[in-house]
C-alpha cells in the first residue's frame, strides 16, 4: 500500500446472488463499509441485481460495478448491455477483460481495449483485468504476457482523465485456492507501474493496481503490505459479508497514517 492511493477492495460475484440474496448481501456490506473510512469498496453483482443493489446502497459508500459491458453504445446486439445502460442502473464501475471472459467468451486484447474505451466514454471506471496462465508462468513468459495485455489499453487510459484500476489476476490463482506470494504479486505490480510510468508519472501514480486470485482474510494482509498492491479483486470470498469485510479491514489496518481521510 502507498499513501497516495486509497485502497480499493472489489468483489466479483460472478454468476451468483442475482436476486434477493444479492440485495441482502449488498445491504450488509453497505453497513460494514461505514466503519472503514480509508477503503473504497465496490461490489459487482450479476446484471439482474445491479439496479436493486444500487438502490440498496444509495447514500452509502458501497459502489456498484458491472461484470462486463458491450463495446458499442446501442444497436442490434441481442443480449448485450451498453455502458450508458449500466450507468442508468446505478453502476460507477465495470470489470473488463476478466480471464473467464477471455477464456470462455473469446475476448481478445483488442476487444478488452475497446471495452475499456467504451467504459470511459460512458464515464464508468474500468477495472481492467490482466493475467497469465500457468503454462505462460512456467514458460517464464509472465511479464511478456502482462505487458502485451496492458499495452493494448495503455494509450486509452493515459488519454482519459478518469483514474482507472488494473487487476493483476494470475489465471492459475483464480478460484483455485492457490495464490501468488506477496513477492510474486509485487514483481508484476511493479512492472505494470513501470510501464504506466513510461507514459507519464501521473498515470503511474493515479492508477490503482489490484491483486486477484484466491484472496482471503488470512492472506490479504501480506499481499496488501507490498508497495504496489493497492487492493484486491475478490471472487469467492466476496460472497460472504464476514470474509469480504475481513479483507477490507486488512486493507484499512495497513493504510499509512498520513493517508487522507477523504473518500474518493
Ligand atoms: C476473480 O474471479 O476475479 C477472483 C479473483 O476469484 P477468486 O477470488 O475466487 O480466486
Amino acid at each position: 500500500m502507498n499513501e497516495t492511493r486509497r485502497p480499493l477492495i472489489a468483489g466479483n460475484w460472478k454468476m451468483n446472488r442475482g436476486g434477493a440474496s444479492g440485495v441482502a448481501l449488498a445491504g450488509e456490506l453497505a453497513k460494514l463499509v461505514s466503519s472503514l473510512p480509508h477503503v473504497d469498496m465496490v461490489i459487482a453483482p450479476p446484471y439482474t441485481a445491479l439496479a436493486a443493489c444500487a438502490h440498496e446502497c444509495d447514500g452509502t459508500r458501497l459502489e456498484i460495478a458491472a461484470q462486463n459491458v458491450h463495446a458499442q453504445q446501442s444497436g442490434a446486439f441481442t443480449g448485450e448491455i451498453s455502458g450508458a445502460m449500466l450507468v442508468e442502473a446505478g453502476c460507477r464501475w465495470v470489470i473488463v477483460g476478466h480471464s473467464e471472459r477471455r477464456q470462455y467468451s473469446g475476448e481478445t486484447d483488442e476487444i478488452v481495449a475497446e471495452k475499456v474505451e467504451a467504459s470511459l466514454r460512458a464515464r464508468l471506471v474500468p477495472i481492467a483485468c490482466v493475467g497469465e496462465t500457468i503454462a505462460e508462468r512456467e514458460g517464464d513468459r509472465t511479464l511478456e504476457v502482462i505487458e502485451r495485455q496492458v499495452r493494448a489499453f495503455i494509450d486509452i487510459i493515459d488519454a482519459s482523465d478518469v483514474p482507472v484500476a488494473i487487476a493483476y489476476e494470475p489465471v492459475w490463482a483464480i478460484g483455485t485456492g492457490r495464490t501468488a506470494g506477496p513477492s510474486e504479486a509485487q514483481e508484476v505490480h511493479a512492472a505494470i507501474r513501470g510501464w504506466l510510468g513510461r507514459k507519464t508519472t501521473a498515470l503511474a501514480s493515479r492508477t490503482r493496481i489490484l491483486y486477484g486470485g484466491s484472496v482471503k482474510a488470512d492472506n490479504a494482509r501480506a499481499l496488501f503490505a507490498s508497495a504496489d498492491v493497492d487492493g484486491a479483486l475478490v471472487g469467492g470470498a466476496s460472497l460472504d459479508a464476514a470474509s469480504f469485510g475481513a479483507i477490507a479491514r486488512a486493507a484499512e489496518a495497513l493504510v499509512p497514517r498520513a493517508h487522507s481521510n477523504e473518500p474518493a
